[in-house]
């Protein structure tokens, strides 16, 4: 069926272009056979030449590692006073060990400019 064909074709050449545009990723893929350190899974393509060092991890689990460190750090919840302004401080980044002042964000980056 030539109709279908040309249809196919079509679709795949439209899908590639928007590829191309949604990530702008171009960087050529390893291709290889490697086990994610990770979960386990198979990784057939890499976007760089592993060393045998490092452990490789597949998409999945290489995006959750991004995202962990990119995401908001476990926060302590409590009940503090702004050493500074004297603002209510509900959750802090860290816990305190009482022999700094506790500041409340704004605090915090009014003094760490100022130095
Ligand atoms: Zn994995
Ligand atoms: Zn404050």
């Amino acid at each position: 069926m030539p109709a279908l064909y040309i249809q196919t074709v079509a679709g795949n050449k439209t899908s590639s272009q928007m590829d191309n545009q949604g990530n702008g990723d171009s960087r050529p893929m390893v291709q290889g056979n490697w086990t994610c350190s990770e979960c386990g899974a198979e990784i057939t393509e890499l976007p760089f030449e592993p060393d045998g060092e490092r452990p490789v991890f597949c998409r999945e689990c290489h995006q959750k590692k991004q995202a962990d460190r990119r995401g908001p750090r476990q926060m302590v919840q409590g009940d503090w006073e702004c050493a500074d302004c004297g603002v209510k401080i509900t959750q802090l980044p860290f816990e305190p060990d009482g022999s700094q002042p506790i500041l409340c964000k704004a605090c915090y980056l009014k003094q760490k400019n100022a130095q």
